[in-house]
């Protein structure tokens, strides 16, 4: 046998030892020793003694004991359990799925749960059964292995088990992982008998794919049939997050404290969650009340709550956030918590305490910095106007900067209105690493050409964006209103309610003229032919829409709270400002950076994001 023994002087050794010659009662006593142990070093012993004093036969007990064996194995070292299971001439359905499970769960061996899959098909002496499918779909879905698992499924149906609840619940997950939605909403729509599993399945992978709306109707539809867990809820909340869906998030939050299991409402992932969607949602002070009413907090929360205050522009809080995690808990912060406190640097625009915690980071926790951690630095450095040292930074990073961090480089250059030829340069570096160009460098450069008044150069780019059929993507605006999600797009006129809102845009606008606005034209996208063009898309901006149709339906005094999936433009930064004062109303906007606060005519952002 290849197996080492173990030393002698543990107080198990001497239990074992204890134990006298083969005899059922012999296994017995074995037997009992396996049930209570977890620990490698423990079975390691007992499977030697196993090995020494009973016959590898197929007797009830002996087959108990490798399974158990397997079982602990399996969990804790992998190559062990391999070892172990070569050594069964016979392995039954329970000890081969042992194996693939054990395989499916660690993380350097879900290839061998395929294999060990099919190996087992291949020696045909045991069938893989309904508690196989489940794990070797899940060693798939971890792969990406598209073809294998679509041969699972066919396998699945050959078998007869293609009803089976658990194999289908599994399918779901895999098809979602791979991407698939559409499959895995196929496998959820054909299966007779659900279970609370499938709906979490089906929901969460919705909400993955970003189909917020659709995840909720699904959720709406699944309460007729059962009571919601802490998984469906963290979906739900996720999914209120991703549309901004406040008084449906805090729906969910009264939720969780009113179900019977309190367990949920205390689970640090589940408030950790809440924090997130809190701030995402632009309520920060709940996220607050959140955070601080936990008994207890992971990394995880503490990071919830500093990219919460970053998000927002609180650099402060964010900073004094993390002193406190350093101060009082006793675990270290992560990659995560580092790009928090950077992107609070960047929001804020303190270049001295970004390079400061960029070096923390480094130095102090031996954090490798990753991609987003220079993507902030970078970002913040660019911004506040160090276009050469942003530049310098880049190029004397260790990995290859990705399209994002140029990006951010050209969008710096066209606020600052850095030279063209620089802007010229980054673009180029954009339109490497993308392989394709995207509209975003198109309409960046093409800011850069008009700031300068190179209109011709602003025709140029247009041209060559209608020529290779690059659209922009449109800028488009959510709004809550009664708990209903209203979208509006760029010149939307779709809304039922569109007249009275096109109305209220032209009494904001003589409002504005009255304060002796004008509108800045900068940033409008690709307009070279005259002043009424200009002026007209910049009043039909989506979150100008979106703002009309709040001011006209919310109370007086409740906050408007608007969603936008682009950066705001300078001009509709100007005018929110403007509006807040004018109609005495906060107003607070998450874009596709951060949130801004307007409030008595100036903005949380202090005009800097
Ligand atoms: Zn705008
Ligand atoms: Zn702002």
């Amino acid at each position: 046998m290849v197996l080492a023994i173990t030393p002698r002087h543990s107080p198990c050794t001497v239990a074992i030892d204890n134990i006298g010659g083969p005899s059922c009662s012999h296994q017995n006593r074995l037997i009992r020793f396996l049930h209570d142990c977890t620990d490698m070093s423990q079975l390691k012993q007992i499977h030697a003694q196993t090995l020494r004093t009973t016959s590898t036969g197929n007797n009830s007990h002996t087959i108990f004991i490798y399974s158990r064996i397997l079982q602990v194995s399996s969990m804790a070292d992998t190559g062990y359990a391999f070892r172990v299971f070569d050594q069964i001439e016979h392995p039954n359905s329970f000890m081969w799925n042992t194996l693939i499970r054990g395989c499916a769960r660690s993380v350097n061996h879900k290839q061998q749960a395929i294999q060990l899959y099919c190996k087992m098909l291949e020696e045909g002496i045991v069938k893989p059964d309904k508690y196989t499918y489940p794990f070797v779909l899940k060693a798939c879905a971890y792969l990406f292995s598209l073809s294998q698992g679509e041969q699972l499924q066919a396998q699945v149906i050959k078998s007869g088990l293609g009803s089976d609840v658990y194999i289908s619940n599994s399918l779901i997950h895999f098809y979602a992982s791979c991407g698939h939605l559409e499959l895995a909403h196929k496998v959820f729509e054909k299966m007779s008998v659900r279970s609370l599993v499938s709906w979490n399945a089906i929901i969460d992978a919705f909400v993955q794919f970003g189909e917020f709306e659709n995840a909720l109707k699904l959720f709406r539809e699944m309460q007729n049939m059962f009571e919601p867990d802490g998984y469906t809820m963290q979906s739900i909340i996720n999914s209120c997050a991703g549309i901004g869906a406040l008084s449906l998030g805090m729906w969910a939050h009264s939720y969780i404290l009113s179900m019977p299991d309190p367990t949920i409402a205390s689970d640090i992932l589940v408030a950790s969650h809440l924090i997130y969607m809190y701030c995402k949602c632009g309520s920060l002070e709940i996220a607050q009340q959140v955070f601080e009413r936990m008994p207890s907090r992971d990394i995880t929360s503490w990071n919830s709550m500093i990219l919460g205050y970053a998000m927002h522009g609180q650099a402060k809080a964010a900073l004094e956030c993390f002193a406190r995690l350093i101060k009082t808990e006793s675990f270290n912060p992560n990659p995560i918590t580092f790009v928090g406190v950077l992107s609070a640097c960047n929001h804020a625009g303190i270049v001295s305490e970004g390079l400061k915690y960029f070096e923390l980071m480094v130095k102090e926790y031996k954090i490798q910095p990753q991609l987003e951690h220079y993507g902030c630095l970078v970002d913040l450095l660019a911004r506040a106007g160090f276009i050469n040292e942003a530049l310098n930074f880049v190029t004397n990073m260790p990995m290859k900067p990705d399209a994002v961090i140029w990006r951010s480089l050209l969008n710096a250059c066209s606020k600052q209105r850095a030279s063209v030829e620089l802007s010229e340069k980054v673009a180029r570096q954009i339109l490497e690493s993308e392989g394709a160009a995207s509209s975003g460098v198109y309409v960046l450069m093409s800011r850069v050409y008009a700031s300068a008044s190179r209109w011709d150069d602003v025709g140029l780019v247009r041209k060559l964006m209608t020529e290779e059929g690059i659209a922009k993507e449109p800028g488009c605006s959510l709004i809550e209103v009664d708990g209903i999600t209203h979208e509006f797009f760029a010149g939307d006129s779709s809304h039922p309610e569109c007249k009275e809102i096109y109305r209220f845009l032209d009494v904001i606008k003589e409002r504005l003229e009255l304060m002796r606005y004008s509108p800045d034209f900068s940033q409008a996208p690709l307009v070279n032919e005259g002043g009424d063009t200009k002026q007209h898309s910049l009043d039909l901006h989506s979150e100008r829409i979106a703002l009309a149709f709040g001011l006209l339906k919310l109370k007086p005094g409740i906050p408007v709270r608007i969603f936008k999936n682009l950066r705001v433009c300078n001009d509709c930064h100007t005018v929110f400002k403007l509006i807040s004062s004018a109609f005495n109303v906060d107003i607070i906007m998450r874009d596709r950076a951060r949130f801004h606060h307007f409030s008595h005519g100036t903005c949380s952002c202090m005009d800097y994001w």
